[in-house]
């Protein structure tokens, strides 16, 4: 949204898709329709949701072209002739040619998969967030949230206010370490209000919402579904009755689109996740394709604006509409802002880190495959994880690997004591959305696409 207001007031003609219907992105979903609908739950939500309401009013005065309701399956690859989209719209594929595309997909939640996780009544915090501000679903009373980050905290808060409370908050991040500490109070001096609002969360987890930190071998058991959960900490076991379980292990960028379109990527070790290689603002190794927000490498809403406008001047220089003396050097708010990432990197690491899933845990949903069965293959020579889906068919399931990409790279690289990024990652090919035979073969041809 940020680059779009930019480049549409410098002339360009832009067109914005996304598969939502309304904008916002993942932060400020459904915004318009809490403040026009909803306004008594604008302060359950937070100051940071609200800011939303400015931004999606920009983009809406802007002059961008936006197409709500549109999934992107297609971008072709840098072998290909011509630069081109596929899209699917009201049920109908077709082609859109542009000069120059910016990725601004964003983040998926990090899948980590323990004993139980397929059980129904296990969800994610993510889901049960979009829920919420999407329809004001809320949990009930018994819910148990678990695993590490910062958007457990918020939304525990989130709901606390709106009268639930959670019976158990489960951290499984590592108590603070005298580094992560000095990183904490760096982060303090560059952005106070974004940590003294999570030092809020946290003591407000502490005080009344049953915070239990240092959690591991976290459990969910049931016959068809949850009943209850049973973890980990100092050496003892316990156990907690619930019908909801809400995990969350921080989120990862989208990569999917970008890595179906050939652009380069790497395993950064930091955030435990495959990000493009980025070069100036955010240009990737394809010069017709830009990227930028937590697509390119998790940094938050506000760096995800700050970046989208630099990435829009990077791209009107790159169509000849500046010249790149216009580009101004990294804004200071970016830099503190990298500061707090570089906290809060440090103080959640997710749990494959230090713990990756036991044997008998369903790595692949979609094939039901063990972490067992993947070491397995490794231990019998497989190279890596395309490989691995001819032995197991893991990651060949409806997802596509989504949930299971990163589990598999991370089970292999261990198993055969080598590094994630020299094992890899799943070949991704479009589509990476579904879409049937007839949509295809109903295509218009190009001589009669009228985008
Ligand atoms: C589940 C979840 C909940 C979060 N909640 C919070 C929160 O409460 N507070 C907070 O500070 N941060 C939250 N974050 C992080 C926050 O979303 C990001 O920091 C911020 O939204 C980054 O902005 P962005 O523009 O990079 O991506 P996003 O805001 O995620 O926008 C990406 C957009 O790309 C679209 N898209 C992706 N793939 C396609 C495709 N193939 N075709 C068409 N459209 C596509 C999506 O529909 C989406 O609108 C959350 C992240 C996740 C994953």
């Amino acid at each position: 949204m940020a680059a779009a207001c930019v480049l549409a007031k410098g002339g360009l003609d832009v067109v914005v898709l996304d598969e939502q219907h309304a904008p916002g992105g993942q932060i400020y979903k459904g915004v318009e329709k809490v403040f026009a609908q909803r306004p008594q739950d604008v302060p359950s939500l937070g100051k940071e949701y609200a800011a939303g309401q400015a931004l999606t009013r920009r983009f809406r005065e802007s002059g961008a072209q936006y197409r709500p309701g549109v999934s992107v399956w297609q971008i072709t690859s840098d072998q290909e002739p011509e630069l081109a989209l596929g899209l699917l719209e009201e049920g109908s594929a077709r082609m859109l040619y542009p000069k120059h595309v910016i990725l601004a997909t964003g983040a998926m939640e990090r899948p980590v998969p323990f004993e139980g996780w397929t059980l129904p009544g296990v969800m994610t915090v993510g889901a049960a967030q979009t829920l919420l501000k999407s329809s004001r679903l809320l949990p009930r009373e018994d819910v148990v949230l678990a695993g590490t980050g910062p958007l457990l905290y918020l939304y525990a808060n989130q709901i606390r206010d709106l009268g639930i409370m959670p019976q158990a908050i489960l951290d499984t991040a590592p108590l603070l370490t005298l580094s992560s500490g000095l990183l904490g109070l760096s982060a303090l001096l560059a952005c106070p209000k974004s940590v003294l609002q999570g030092m809020h969360w946290l003591w407000s987890a502490k005080r009344k919402l049953g915070l239990v930190q240092g959690v591991r071998t976290l459990k969910a058991h049931g016959n068809d579904r949850l009943s209850s959960v049973t973890y980990d900490t100092h050496g003892h076991e316990h156990e907690l009755s619930t019908s909801l379980l809400l995990v969350h292990d921080g989120v990862i960028p989208n990569t999917w689109l970008s890595m179906s379109a050939g652009i380069r990527h790497h395993f950064d070790s930091v955030q435990s996740c495959w990000v493009p290689d980025i070069h100036g603002a955010g240009s990737t190794s394809r010069k017709d394709i830009s990227m930028v927000g937590d697509g390119v490498r998790i940094g938050g809403a506000s760096v995800a604006v700050l970046q989208g406008e630099r990435v829009a001047h990077e791209v009107e220089a790159y169509l000849g509409k500046k010249d790149r003396s216009f580009l101004t050097a990294e804004p200071r708010a970016l830099s503190r802002q990298r500061r707090l990432r570089r906290f809060l990197d440090q103080a959640f690491p997710p749990t494959n880190d230090f713990q990756l899933p036991t044997d008998k845990t369903i790595v692949c949903r979609c094939e039901e495959v063990t972490a067992g069965e993947i070491r397995q293959v490794a231990a019998g020579g497989c190279m890596g994880p395309n490989q691995g889906k001819a032995f197991t068919r893991c990651g060949m399931g409806p997802c596509m690997g989504r949930k299971c990409a990163l589990t598999v790279s991370q089970l292999m690289a261990d198993a055969r004591g080598v590094s994630v990024d020299e094992i890899g990652h799943y070949r991704i090919r479009s589509p990476i959305r579904p879409i049937t035979i007839g949509q295809l073969a109903d295509m218009p041809l190009p001589s009669e696409n009228t985008d």
